[in-house]
């Protein structure tokens, strides 16, 4: 998919706990007592897998483009993976154009365009909370089922970034970028959540944006390695960023069923 460098943005950002979050899985390493224990970096600190950021973010992508009348494919069945195929045999052997979901998340066999790093806590603070299993049955607590739950407690600040490869699409300029950042607007503004135990309070979480980087083949001719700073809350941010979400606007529009 992308064979020539055009540009890359770099989006840095912090992702902000407003209430308790806990992230865990393998390679977990918390106190040994804990039952359930938060996942951590080799260092210690916290982390949020960017593949647990890019999941979440996503499947908002998803729905709010169904919304939009625009037809998009659902994880797993990622546009040109086998089982997307299967059900669609006439896209077989033809040009790849995947839907605007993976045009900024990837598609089955080709590379993301987006890429997101895991987002590392700047303390190595938790909480112990007290759990308890419930049966599934009798939506009673189970005898003896008692669990100590880790947790990253609210307010917790954890930094990561994104880059995003060839921000045009369409022929409109940074469309994907425009794309992506609107997405991030629309999860904070419906309260997006991360991680376990959502349906009892935890894992509301804000995404805040910090700046994003331009760096293009331009830059690189011209030995402006460091390419283009917007930061955020700057007029020349909101005037960048303003005109990389009218371009995904029009692109979302021409593809309405
Ligand atoms: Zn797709």
């Amino acid at each position: 998919m992308f064979s020539s460098f055009e540009n890359r943005a770099v989006i840095s950002w912090d992702i902000v706990t407003k209430s308790d979050l806990h992230i865990g899985g393998h390679g977990s390493s918390g106190p040994a007592d804990v039952d359930l224990p938060v996942l951590r970096n080799n260092e210690d600190y916290p982390i949020i897998p960017g593949s647990s950021i890019k999941g979440v973010l996503r499947i908002e992508l998803e729905r709010l483009l169904r919304g939009c009348s625009v037809e998009v494919c659902t994880i797993p069945d990622v546009c040109y993976s086998s089982r997307w195929l299967k059900q669609h045999p006439e896209r077989k052997n033809k040009e790849v154009d995947p839907c605007l979901v993976c045009q900024i998340f990837g598609s089955g066999g080709n590379s993301s365009p987006a890429r997101i790093r895991d987002a590392t806590a700047g303390v190595q603070l938790t909480v112990i909370r007290d759990g308890v299993a419930i049966d599934r049955k009798s939506r009673k607590a189970k005898p003896g089922s008692k669990y100590d739950l880790e947790a990253v407690p609210k307010g917790t600040v954890f930094s990561g970034y994104v880059t995003l490869e060839n921000c045009s699409l369409y022929g409109q300029e940074y469309a994907r970028l425009g794309g992506f950042l609107s997405l991030v607007d629309f999860f904070n503004a419906c309260a997006g959540t991360m991680g376990h135990g959502v349906s009892r309070g935890y894992g509301e979480v804000e995404i805040s944006i910090k700046k994003v980087k331009i760096i293009s083949a331009h830059d690189y001719l011209n030995g402006k390695f460091d390419g283009t700073v917007y930061e955020f809350g700057t007029s020349q941010y909101e005037s960048f960023i303003g005109q990389a979400a009218l371009a995904w606007r029009t692109c979302v529009t021409s593809k309405k069923e």
